[in-house]
């Protein structure tokens, strides 16, 4: 049979390439264990939602010392010292210490292009010039860069317009990351133009595109971009509604983008763990959304969404394109990896 069942999801070899390991707890990654997931948890700068990444940095070695097999991290680095003179070399000096502890990623996000400014006023962006010899850096040392560089479109949009339940939830609850609400901040195309332009500047850096590359509206436009820059692959995390909302209304033009690009779609979720949660419930629901993942992409039936309206088929993908979103594109985007 070319097909996984609902049974296989225990045995087969599996990454979710989108987690935020803050905690020095392991009970996701005991479930990790017996799911046959392995996690790559990514450090971001999120002030302050999240801790300073040199404590999520922390976490993940403890977790890397624990379960070195199954764990994998991603660094970031700050930019609170932006103004200074120091900036470059502080920033150059923790990612080399980063490569060193095991980090095989770096990631940047969306508060460049959407808070960062100069003295004068203006936002600065990815494309920025004073990123270019940390990018070299990133480049020359064989890592990944990974971007969640602007947000879905649905961000320049009112809360009623949004047709994905999660987007309006996080834009009422973070409305100071909600665009529509700041006309004078840079447009959702000036991100991604901004993001293209440092892919023009940087074509040899292995790029990971986070969220669909904030393309999540379009499998057409991410075709586009994966069509330009071979280098670049794209994760899917917190972002299957979308998929799943295209294929409310066209279900072959989502499978047919997963079958041709099936070597450039690495799976992840976006799931968040601290030690505000209770673990017990958040490895409950780490288990129900990777069960439910894979029976979007693996089964044939038709599902519901809680964020969607409409209901939608599962994509019913061959094995050999859910191996590699799962576990090959992994091992081939991040070539260091140390788990197995
Ligand atoms: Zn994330």
């Amino acid at each position: 049979m070319n097909y996984y069942s609902p049974e296989d999801f225990y045995s087969v070899d599996k990454y979710d390439m989108h987690v935020h390991y803050n905690t020095h707890q392991h009970q996701l990654l005991e479930q990790a264990k017996k799911d046959n997931f392995r996690l790559f948890s990514i450090n971001t700068n999120v002030v302050p939602d999240f801790e300073p990444v040199a404590k999520q940095q922390e976490y993940a070695a403890h977790a890397l010392q624990s379960y070195p097999e199954r764990f994998d991290y991603s660094t970031a680095f700050t930019l609170d010292n932006w103004h200074s003179e120091d900036w470059q070399q502080q920033t150059l000096d923790y990612l080399k210490e980063s490569f060193n502890k095991g980090a095989v990623g770096v990631k940047v996000w969306k508060n460049i292009g959407m808070e960062l400014r100069d003295k004068d006023g203006s936002f600065v962006m990815i494309d920025d010039p004073r990123f270019d010899p940390i990018l070299d850096f990133i480049e020359k040392n064989d890592i990944t860069l990974l971007g969640h560089l602007g947000e879905p479109r649905n961000c320049w949009l009112p809360l009623e317009e949004m047709a994905i339940k999660n987007d309006y939830d996080y834009f009422s609850k973070h409305p100071q990351y909600h665009m529509y609400l700041h006309p004078e901040y840079p447009s959702y195309q000036e991100q991604i133009d901004a993001r293209d332009r440092m892919l023009d500047k940087h074509p040899n850096i292995r790029f990971v595109g986070l969220h669909l590359a904030s393309l999540e509206w379009s499998v057409d436009e991410v075709a586009k971009r994966l069509d330009k820059y071979p280098n670049m692959s794209v994760d899917t995390a917190e972002r299957i509604s979308h998929l799943q909302y295209q294929a409310t209304t066209d279900h072959q033009k989502v499978y047919d983008f997963f079958i041709k690009y099936q070597d450039r779609i690495i799976y992840g979720t976006d799931i968040i763990l601290d030690d505000t949660q209770s673990q017990d419930e958040a490895v409950k629901k780490a288990h129900a959304l990777w069960t439910y993942h894979w029976k979007f992409f693996t089964g044939d039936e038709m599902m519901e969404a809680p964020e969607l309206k409409e209901p939608f088929r599962a994509l019913h993908l061959p094995r050999e394109v859910v191996d590699k979103l799962y576990y090959k594109n992994y091992r081939k985007w991040y070539p260091n990896t140390k788990t197995k």
